[in-house]
């Protein structure tokens, strides 16, 4: 094979499509169903004519290949245990008498079983359902599912390629099932899926499927030999078979390393790549592998994770470097675009020049056509193209929105005595003891007291009308007493605000600071029917007037406990936005971290002596290379400390973290440099505590003794057992007692019973110190 004849054989495809529709009618549908106002009939219907209309739209815009399977009603993992038959034994009942209904146990779980355990696809936002297995799983093939998409498209006269999650990922991905011992290796099991394997791709075959996609994305992590040995037999075996389609393995979210020789030489037909920045090293590995002889190679040159539009002529280069590397070349996102809202043309509130930066998934679908087509037929068929893209690439380096001169001129004036406090942890903590004169054991919450009913409806009630933003804030003032009332009632040391004006603890803070859009229908999928809306970090960021000061004054105003005033953090603000990504993170991150820093400042000098900045997503943005870690940390925590460093000694820095599992960046978490760490533990029973007391944590730590995340509510004596337990890691005068996490999606009863509780458990555990 030549480069010519690559080239000429050169194709767009894509993974994945947003499943839910323009007007998110396959979550109103299935919401419909679980409430039994939609007929299963009606679901399905919906459902397919919504796979129908991606389908066409795909094919309309010149793609070559639709994948299929890629649907789901609630999450492509949880289509993959069923279709290998991996059923938890609590939910085989539900599937027995109802397989839709079934489906949905495993889920969202019953009022008698509970749902598979929900965890971050990857470092994506997107939640899958973790498969449980065991020694005695015994795995079936149900190739319903996959063979029924497939003939769907196929009587539209298309050509499909079903996608299915490859089986190393698979077995990576799941965890021992309940009462297996927690050492029990799922991969183990390889042996006995890889025959079930083989059924569902014998079925796809004899269905019409020419080639099948299996995703293995698992192995762009750091992996062992043994892993890698695991995927080398995998693929040996499945490409053995005889009754197949061809085999396309596709990676994505990060090089694929050791994995890519492994992969480049199985004997399959295919090997889908990621080769945005990201993964850049994909392309040095693949030539140093000696490149994909005579197979297909899919290239992942358009970001499937993010909006905005490609660089042709830069995509263009690396094409043509990877034409001598295979037979044929494809082009592709980078991964499923799934991850990304389905259609920029539908955002009519976006200046019209910023729109054209955008690349929704169908604008991608697009961008890939068209680099397809000059990789094909040469560049001068896509001349016009090439010469728009590079005007609207232009317009936006140069735009006001991009480059603010001022901005630009203060993040470069950023010294490192910016990002360090004047005085170390030990000298200032003696500061902020007299100042705050709190007593051993102090209590305080993480921020957010339940948002009601009555709050949503002022909110909507401003957004149409009906109330101006005099009566609005009215309503919040209102809010901000009570919640102030009971905290005192209570008898908590450190008080909040309870923010009641936040609508989301990333978007309310995005609305106010320049440079950042919001969009109508920017919709990505979260977990099952759960979509977010994430603002869009376009621009250079200033913060042209205060946020949160006129809440937290007036909540200070009436009271005198000390009332912490609440921001969310510069990782925080990036991870759950799509982000530019025409400059390094670190310095996006150092922009939103000046504008915070201004607001930290202001709520200082307004009186406020203690100063959170939420983190939660400090962990869960950790990239997915252990080599890629350090990086990530130091513009991270440096970004943090720019945030905080601004104040004085006295004036104590919280910072708050959820999502268990800190152990490996205990190191990161004391660079912060705060004073004092909320972090959820309840459910860990306090393991967190004993994890940072292990790596010699010096500073101020509250490890949550109430865990939010169910309405159950914990009694006095469960609490302080907690505190004990956090005793035995942390000493007296530097443990706070706190709940997990914000109490927002908790109701009043169970938040004022629970919080009681705690107060009185601290006050059991401090009088026997
Ligand atoms: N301060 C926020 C709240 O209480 C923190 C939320 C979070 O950590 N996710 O709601
Ligand atoms: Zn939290």
């Amino acid at each position: 094979m030549t480069a010519q004849s690559a080239a000429a054989a050169a194709r767009a495809t894509v993974y994945g499509y947003p499943r839910q529709g323009q007007n998110r009618e396959l979550k109103k549908a299935i919401e419909g169903y679980w409430k039994g106002r939609v007929t299963a009939d009606a679901l399905r219907e919906t459902a397919a004519g919504l796979r129908r209309t991606n389908w066409r739209q795909l094919a309309e815009a010149g793609v070559h290949e639709v994948p299929t399977g890629d649907f789901s009603y609630y999450d492509h993992m949880l289509d993959t245990s069923v279709m290998v038959g991996a059923v938890p034994e609590r939910h085989r009942g539900a599937r027995a008498a109802d397989a839709l209904d079934g489906y949905f146990a495993m889920a969202r779980g019953t009022q008698d079983v509970a749902p598979l355990e929900m965890t971050k696809w990857f470092d994506t936002n997107y939640h899958y359902l973790v498969p449980e297995l065991g020694p005695d799983t015994v795995f079936t093939a149900d190739s319903a599912k996959q063979v029924a998409e497939l003939k769907e498209a196929l009587a539209l006269g298309l050509t499909p390629r079903p996608v299915l999650v490859g089986p190393v990922t698979y077995l990576l991905l799941a965890k021992p099932a309940p009462g297996v011992a927690a050492d029990f290796e799922p991969l183990t099991l390889l042996d006995r899926l890889l025959p079930v394997y083989a059924e569902v791709l014998a079925d796809l075959r004899a269905a019409g499927a020419e080639w099948a996609q299996l995703d293995e994305p698992a192995l762009v992590q750091d992996r062992t030999p043994a892993d890698l040995n695991a995927a080398a037999r995998a693929y040996r075996d499945l490409g053995a078979l005889t009754d197949r389609p061809k085999l396309l393995i596709a990676s994505y979210f990060d090089r694929l390393g050791d994995a890519l020789p492994v992969l480049a030489k199985a004997p399959v037909e295919g090997l889908a790549l990621d080769f945005t920045e990201r993964a850049a090293g994909n392309l040095a590995d693949l030539a140093a592998a000696g490149g994909l002889p005579g197979k297909r190679l899919v290239a992942g040159v358009v970001n499937g994770r993010n909006i905005w539009i490609n660089d042709y002529e830069k995509s263009l280069a690396t094409l043509g470097t990877l034409l001598g590397l295979a037979g044929r070349v494809d082009v592709a996102a980078s991964s499923s675009l799934l991850h990304v809202p389905l259609d920029a043309a539908a955002e009519r509130d976006i200046d019209p020049q910023i729109g054209r930066w955008l690349a929704f998934a169908r604008q991608k679908t697009a961008e890939i056509v068209t680099l397809a087509k000059g990789l094909a037929q040469g560049t001068g068929a896509i001349t016009a193209e090439i010469a728009a893209n590079r005007a609207d690439l232009a317009s936006r380096a140069s735009s006001a929105l991009t480059r603010d001169p001022a901005v630009r001129a203060r993040t470069a004036a950023v010294t490192d005595a910016d990002g360090r406090r004047s005085q170390p942890y030990a000298e200032r903590t003696a500061a902020q003891r007299a100042g705050l004169r709190l007593p051993l054991l102090p209590t305080t919450t993480i921020g957010s007291f339940p948002q009601t009913n009555e709050l949503r409806t002022a909110r909507a009630d401003l957004r149409a009308g009906r109330i101006d933003t005099a009566g609005y804030e009215e309503r919040i003032k209102d809010e901000i007493r009570e919640v102030l009332a009971f905290q005192e009632k209570a008898g908590i040391d450190v008080l909040v605000h309870g923010e009641p004006e936040r609508n989301d603890m990333v978007q309310y803070f995005a609305e106010q600071l320049t440079g950042y859009l919001a969009t109508q229908h920017g919709w990505v999928q979260s977990y099952g029917t759960r979509y977010v809306r994430p603002p869009v970090l376009a621009g250079d960021i200033s913060r042209p007037e205060p946020m949160t000061v006129r809440w937290t004054s007036y909540a200070q105003s009436l009271t005198e406990r000390p009332v912490k005033g609440m921001l969310t953090g510069p990782v925080t603000m990036l991870a759950w936005s799509f982000v530019r990504d025409d400059q390094p993170l670190g310095d996006t991150a150092r922009q939103v971290a000046l504008a915070l820093r201004d607001e930290v400042d202001d709520l200082e000098a307004a009186g406020t002596s203690v100063i959170q900045v939420d983190e939660p997503a400090l962990r869960e943005t950790l990239p997915l290379r252990a080599a890629d870690h350090a990086g990530y940390l130091e513009w991270a925590t440096e970004s943090f400390r720019l945030t905080t460093s601004g104040v004085r000694p006295a004036t104590q820095i919280h910072t708050h973290m959820c999502y268990a599992e800190f152990g490996d960046i205990v190191q990161a978490i004391d660079d912060l440099d705060a004073d004092v760490i909320s972090l959820e533990a309840a459910r860990s029973h306090m393991q967190v505590a004993a994890e940072l007391a292990g790596h010699g944590y010096p500073r101020e730590a509250g490890p949550g003794v109430y865990d939010i995340h169910s309405p159950r509510v914990p009694s006095a004596d469960e609490a302080a057992a907690l505190l004990r337990k956090g005793l035995e890691a942390i000493p007296a005068d530097r443990l706070w007692v706190n709940p997990d996490c914000g109490l927002k999606t908790r109701g009043w009863p169970e938040t004022k019973a629970s919080l009681e509780n705690l107060v009185s458990a601290a006050r059991t555990v401090r009088s026997g110190l």
